[in-house]
């Protein structure tokens, strides 16, 4: 589903604004970072003055991608964050369907930008378009990037000109095509492979940020894979696969952020397996990833049982219990949602 608000008057915005907050999501993932990013280096290739601010820092093999100072992280420095947002005379929500989803930092907005001019750029499902002036929604399209790649093309002094983006630009906008399609398994629509055309012919080295994205991990990380996949995988029923993942078991495997994506899709891969999960023990919290295939509404079972949202085949959420008692709840919660 496509919607749009007032998009003509994005370029007016921009325009008129001098220093731009761009907004990435909590928990930021490749298409979050490199559509922020892409917005980055597209602002500032014009003259603009844009900041990235994000709750928290992304794993680490998508550093080399961020410009020295280009991006604040509210955990660990809230008053930079603080000062970029009160500065501001427009800010930039990507790859999130509102405010809050960008986290602590969604506070800090509602409290000292309330009057100031935002723009939603997305492409998950339910955008909450009335805190928006301009709202470019889409979910018919594999990530963020991907609508941001069309929409800059789109501008006024770009007009289709895939050259007028910058290759920082244009390679920042494969990366979140890459991650959010898990190097297009999944999320591909005939407007993707157009997209990554163009990009390819811009110049931008898909192999480096392949390497770079994917193939970045530590032997430990894929030492847990392998316990993952021997120990610790679960069945719901025929049709349902999931893992948990306890502290002292990320302890054990030397564990950094990052080291688990992916896993979640791994029992994708089983015959008749439709839906996946993977229950992460965190601090006052499990996080929550789901995956699924076809019809199977994972965004639907993410609102019911797990406190979030995302993307039909792809949400995420949060759990408040601890995690021994989750393989209980999700197996009933299972048992409900295919009864239906
Ligand atoms: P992941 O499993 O990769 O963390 O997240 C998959 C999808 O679910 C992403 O599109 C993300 O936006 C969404 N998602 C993850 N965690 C949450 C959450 O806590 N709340 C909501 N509403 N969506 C989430
Ligand atoms: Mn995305």
């Amino acid at each position: 589903m496509r919607v749009t608000i007032n998009e003509d008057k994005l370029h007016s915005l921009v325009c008129s604004a001098g220093n731009i907050v761009i907004f990435g999501h909590e928990n930021p993932d490749g298409d979050s970072i490199g559509s922020a990013l892409g917005m980055y280096h597209y602002l500032t290739g014009i003259g603009k003055n844009p900041h990235i601010v994000v709750a928290s820092r992304l794993p680490g093999n998508f550093d080399f991608l961020i410009p020295s100072g280009a991006a604040s992280y509210y955990n660990e420095d809230a008053l930079a964050c603080e000062q970029a947002i009160a500065a501001a005379d427009l800010l930039i929500f990507l790859d999130m369907n509102g405010i809050d989803r960008s986290g602590a930092v969604s506070k800090v907005v509602e409290s000292s930008a309330a009057g100031v001019s935002k723009v939603l750029i997305d492409h998950h499902l339910n955008p909450k378009t009335e805190n928006f002036d301009v709202v470019i929604s889409d979910t018919e399209v594999s990530s963020a990037c991907e609508l941001l790649y069309d929409v800059l093309l789109r501008q006024p002094g770009v007009e289709g000109d895939i050259e007028k983006l910058s290759l920082e630009c244009a390679s920042a906008i494969m990366v979140g095509i890459l991650t959010d399609t898990n190097n297009f398994a999944n999320s591909v629509f005939p407007s993707t492979y157009l997209a990554v055309s163009a990009l390819q012919a811009r110049g931008v080295d898909r192999d480096y940020l392949f390497d770079a994205v994917f193939r970045s991990f530590s032997r430990s990380r894929m030492r847990l894979m392998g316990y993952m996949l021997k120990d610790n995988m679960r069945f719901a029923g025929l049709h349902v696969a999931y893992f948990t993942l306890s502290t002292a078991e990320k302890d054990e495997y030397c564990f950094v952020r990052g080291d688990s994506e992916g896993f979640v899709n791994l029992p994708l891969s089983i015959k008749d397996i439709q839906m996946t999960a993977l229950f992460t023990e965190d601090i006052g919290f499990i996080k929550v990833s789901l995956r699924s295939k076809g019809n199977i509404d994972v965004n639907d079972f993410a609102h019911r049982y797990c406190n979030g949202g995302g993307h039909k085949n792809a949400s995420g959420g949060r759990l408040y219990m601890p995690l021994a008692q989750v393989p209980d709840y999700f197996e009933s919660k299972v048992n409900e949602f295919f009864a239906q």
